[in-house]
């Protein structure tokens, strides 16, 4: 199945197409539905095992990681927050090969959810809207008089005016994330997931952006291979400067994955109810050490390989590109800014880190 997503990679970055044979790839391995419980037919796949998953796909291809990320998010949040009767309809779906995505990200107003005397209605839209064309159920976050909504349509139903012109991006073309306008799509009742302001319920929100750098860390790994393979095409993977440049990013990505996998540790023993403000802060750490050592792996690469490794056949270029591009999630700054104060707003010296 890796072999599968890591030999369509370079043609979708090419052709800027969806890489569906991927997706074909997922669902016969079952893993479109691995994350549901195994009640409803997944693998109850969770935890440490979700990220270990998301590595090894982000590590196959960064967009493919992506796209799938956002499927179990959906997943995850309809299992979380929706009815029965709702999980159950996504799990059947799931099995048919639809795939679902989140749709939070916007710009100007947004996208908001009005009653009316004809029922709900959807005004506005969607930026960055990862497999648009592709995803037949996105889950959208939109904003009521009440709080923040889930709003996940069905198959075919409204499924908004899409604008791809929007997605001439550095990397991760193969996403297809593009805009899309909802504006006059009609919700009905069983359309929507939870209550208002689930969504950005604590810790699982700040807590979710740990599958995004399992993701990450994939990628940086799929980095170092290909700069591995250049410089040993080369002849130069002997040399002690290559040897030393590349200890340091084994050191920070080797880290930055056990920080992570140790927050979400964390995060599955929070007691329900628990502050979860230790946690985030611990997310916050997974969050800059990731980013400091994926932007280290793409900094030794390039140094590494030379203007010679960054040529096509050699996969270095566009995997660079696709992890410089993926690295980008929100307020990178304020999380960096969280660890910083965590650590000089305790109340004592001690161990900042250390368990409650
Ligand atoms: C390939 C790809 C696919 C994506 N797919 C999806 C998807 O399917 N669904 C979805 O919902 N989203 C998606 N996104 C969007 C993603 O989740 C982030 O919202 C987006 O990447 C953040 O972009 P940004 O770098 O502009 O973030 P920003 O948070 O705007 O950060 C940019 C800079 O601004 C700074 N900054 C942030 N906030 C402030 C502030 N208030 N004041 C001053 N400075 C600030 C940051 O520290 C940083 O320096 C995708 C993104 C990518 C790259």
């Amino acid at each position: 199945m890796a072999a599968t997503l890591a030999g369509e990679a370079a043609a979708r970055d090419a052709d800027g197409a969806f890489p569906a044979a991927s997706f074909q790839a997922l669902r016969e391995a079952g893993l479109l539905t691995a994350s549901l419980p195994t009640s409803l037919g997944g693998q109850g796949v969770k935890g440490a095992a979700l990220l270990t998953l998301l590595r090894q796909i982000g590590r196959a291809s960064l967009p493919v990681g992506r796209v799938y990320e956002g499927h179990v998010n959906a997943l995850g949040l309809i299992q979380r927050y929706g009815t029965s009767a709702q999980l159950a309809r996504a799990a059947r779906d799931a099995d048919r090969g639809e795939l679902f995505g989140v749709w939070n990200t916007e710009d100007g107003p947004g996208l908001r959810l009005e009653a009316g005397p004809g029922g709900l209605t959807l005004v506005g839209g969607k930026t960055f809207a990862s497999g648009l064309g592709h995803v037949t159920r996105p889950l959208l976050p939109a904003e009521a008089r009440e709080g923040r909504m889930m709003v996940l349509l069905p198959t075919g139903r409204e499924p908004g005016v899409p604008d791809p012109s929007f997605w001439q991006p550095l990397g991760m073309r193969a996403t297809v994330s593009g805009r899309v306008d909802y504006s006059g799509a009609r919700v009905q009742q069983e359309d929507l997931i939870g209550q208002p302001g689930d969504y950005y319920r604590q810790p699982e929100f700040g807590g979710g952006a740990l599958r995004f750098l399992a993701v990450q860390l994939g990628g940086a790994g799929a980095v170092v291979a290909s700069a591995r393979a250049a410089l040993r095409e080369l002849g130069r993977a002997g040399d002690d400067v290559q040897r030393l440049r590349f200890a340091e990013v084994a050191v920070r990505l080797e880290a930055a994955w056990q920080v992570t996998r140790e927050a979400q540790r964390r995060l599955d023993a929070l007691p329900d109810g628990a502050d979860p403000a230790p946690l985030l802060a611990y997310v916050a750490l997974a969050r800059t050490a990731t980013e400091d050592a994926c932007l280290l792996a793409a900094e030794a690469a390039e140094r590494a390989v030379g203007a010679r490794g960054l040529l096509a056949p050699w996969p270095t270029e566009r995997l660079l590109r696709d992890l410089r591009m993926y690295l980008r999630q929100p307020a990178p700054d304020a999380a960096r800014l969280a660890v910083g104060a965590w650590l000089l707003d305790a109340p004592d010296a001690g161990d900042p880190w250390e368990e409650a």
